[in-house]
């Protein structure tokens, strides 16, 4: 209504693309499908550019850097690679598809380019001890039992068992100033994918075994550019109360407070929208002005304000 068509273009948006806007939604993951995926997306990133406003991109990697893990068990020894290079490779690996089709895309006057992040967290953070992030496959009970690596059941259905990898808390991103002199050049910017490489900062900076959330830090990238607007693009045009039950009800205009009580209530699925939410909460309790979840192909509405979750103060 009020001030949600507002300028655009002064403050940069953080957008979150989630594993749908990469992948598809019917888990198909051949290369061209992909490609078809991440096509699709930049036409719908495209029609934002195209309307003002300034976009940094943040995304997901669960199912690529657990693949890359996979790999691993066929690499000798010396050459095995840690986690957090791992991580680095998938940010080059979806970073490369998305500036390739945003180029497709865009007019020549805009350019993309990709940011290799590392985010700082904590080397005591709990997270290390209890693995909670699920990355690559999906495997059935037995397939699961005969794992080396930790899984842990994340659905239901007949595969409902994922590898599962330490996730801290992100607290700060490393380049956030080259991005902020990349957005104020105009250039469209790809960062702190798959949450960022996480390091610890021990006098010098040094890559620990993770997988940071991304929603958790596009949070604090977001907060670090002053971003005006935090997007969260994924399959669903809503966060929902009373999700799948007879009651189910989408949450439209929404309080941090309001949030805060049904983060409390367990609204939210763990590992799938409670980090969508808390990393909307938090964006918005810490000086954000709104932060939204929705699908990529309803994106400009939901800028306009006219649809997905809007939480704002
Ligand atoms: P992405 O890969 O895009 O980051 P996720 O699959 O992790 O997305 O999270 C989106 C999913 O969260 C939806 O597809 C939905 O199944 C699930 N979900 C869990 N709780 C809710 C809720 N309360 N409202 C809406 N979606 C929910
Ligand atoms: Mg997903």
């Amino acid at each position: 209504m009020d001030d949600d068509s507002q300028r655009a273009g002064t403050e940069p948006i953080v957008v979150a693309l989630g594993g749908n806007t990469l992948l598809g939604s019917q888990g198909h993951w051949t290369f061209d499908e992909q490609r078809e995926a991440v096509a699709r997306t930049a036409r719908q990133l495209a029609d934002a550019i195209h309307a003002g406003y300034d976009v940094v991109l943040t995304h997901g990697n669960g199912p690529q850097v657990g693949t890359l893990l996979l790999q691993q068990d066929n690499v000798e020894e010396p050459a095995r690679r840690p986690l957090d290079v791992l991580v680095a490779e998938t940010q080059a690996q979806i970073g490369y598809l998305v500036q390739q089709a945003l180029d497709n895309e865009l007019p020549d006057s805009t350019d993309s380019v990709t940011v290799v992040t590392q985010v700082v967290v904590d080397p005591d953070d709990p997270a290390f001890e209890t693995p909670t992030k699920p990355v690559g496959p999906f495997y059935t009970e037995a397939q699961a039992a005969e794992r080396a690596f930790e899984t842990r059941r994340v659905r239901s259905g007949d595969r409902p068992y994922r590898r599962v990898v330490p996730s801290p808390e992100p607290i700060e991103v490393v380049e956030d100033e080259e991005i902020t002199s990349l957005v104020e050049r105009g250039t469209l910017v790809v960062a702190a994918g798959g949450g960022g490489v996480p390091v610890v900062r021990d006098g010098t900076l040094r890559g620990v075994e993770a997988v940071v959330d991304k929603d958790k830090t596009s949070q604090v990238l977001a907060a670090e550019l002053g971003a005006e607007t935090l997007v969260v693009l994924t399959d669903v045009e809503f966060a929902y109360v009373g999700y799948e039950t007879a009651d189910e009800r989408p949450l439209r205009r929404v309080s941090p407070a309001a949030v805060r009580g049904h983060l409390e209530a367990g609204e939210f699925g763990e590992g799938s929208m409670r980090p969508k939410m808390e990393a909307c909460c938090r964006f918005v309790e810490r000086g954000g002005e709104r932060a939204v979840v929705t699908t990529p192909d309803r994106l400009l509405e939901a800028l306009a304000g006219e649809t997905g979750t809007q939480v704002r103060a």
